[in-house]
């Protein structure tokens, strides 16, 4: 079987996706060229028509065509159709079908880290497109669900839609002190927004003067670098944390699957993009 497969974005030189499909290919035995193009919004229709005459199987999305891109396909899978975003498309036949594999993978990775969620709260910080995937893909497991997003209009143009379909309240809060100084002390506070990524390491999300909440959870989307600030503000409070990157390989692993039918070697797909975040990308010109 021989084919194309890839990233699609305004920027992806950063990226640790192509280091981890590249390494699964090779597992896998497949003989399929990996590609990561950036690619300007203007230039997505033609791209998505590349896609349905070229030798493609499928291809990842990022910032900032998520969302662009949903027009452009002739079908979404059901989550990605309430979460409005797709992070993965698959080429089957002569169709293409939208998929959101980010949210399946944060859950995934929060099941397998296994903190008690059953009922918790959660907490989302941002609105964008993560915050969309975070918020419908843990609402099975989640009490009331806020979400503090600096633009909250931007949060509220989708949590209507979420509520509709979840059985307690979901809210939404400025980015001010007194929102952060309100959450519940077992909260799961899911970080979905830049942040503290690199270049800018030394930021927090989280008000320094405001505590963390005693018995809360903390999972930052934010994979580079691996311990972000907030992180550590979470483990010095003694709170389970982790950083993004079991999210990152899930959600990567699951795209190979629709892309491959294949079962993705995991273990092996987190090592090469934990090899690709070790690069000092201070030292690399233009972050590549
Ligand atoms: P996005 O659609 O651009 O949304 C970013 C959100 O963050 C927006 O709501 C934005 O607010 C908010 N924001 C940006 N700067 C802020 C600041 N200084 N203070 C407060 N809020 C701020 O981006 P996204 O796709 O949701 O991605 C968000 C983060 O998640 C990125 O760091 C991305 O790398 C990460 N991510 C990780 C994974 C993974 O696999 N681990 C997957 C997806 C995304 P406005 O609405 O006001 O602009």
């Amino acid at each position: 079987m021989s084919g194309r497969i890839g990233l699609i974005g305004g920027e992806v030189g950063h990226s640790a996706s192509p280091a981890m499909h590249r390494a699964a290919l090779a597992e896998l035995g497949l003989d399929w060229e990996y590609e990561a193009r950036a690619l300007p919004s203007e230039e997505l229709p033609g791209f998505v028509h590349e896609l349905r005459r070229g030798n493609w199987a499928g291809v990842n999305v990022t910032l900032p065509h998520k969302r662009q891109i949903v027009p452009l396909l002739d079908r979404l899978e059901r989550e990605a159709e309430q979460i409005g975003a797709v992070n993965t498309v698959s080429v089957q036949g002569d169709k293409l079908i939208g998929y959101n594999t980010d949210a399946p993978g944060l859950r995934r990775d929060l099941e397998r880290k296994g903190p008690a969620l059953g009922g918790r709260p959660l907490l989302v910080l941002g609105a964008g497109g993560a915050a969309r995937a975070a918020a419908w893909g843990l609402r099975r497991q989640c009490g009331t669900i806020h979400v503090i997003a600096r633009t909250p209009s931007r949060a509220r143009a989708w949590t209507l839609a979420l509520e509709e379909r979840h059985d307690a309240p979901v809210l939404v809060r400025p980015w001010e002190v007194e929102s952060f100084r309100a959450v519940d002390p077992e909260v799961l506070i899911v970080q979905a927004t830049p942040v503290g990524m690199w270049p800018h390491a030394d930021r927090s999300p989280w008000p320094e003067d405001v505590p963390l909440p005693e018995k809360g959870v903390v999972y930052d989307l934010v994979y580079r670098p691996q311990r972000t600030r907030l992180v550590e503000q979470a483990r010095r409070a003694g709170l389970a944390a982790w950083t993004g990157l079991g999210m990152l390989v899930e959600q990567g692993a699951l795209a190979l699957e629709l892309w491959s039918q294949q079962q993705a070697p995991r273990t092996l797909m987190r090592a090469a993009a934990e090899r690709a975040l070790e690069v000092d990308l201070d030292r690399v010109p233009d972050g590549r």
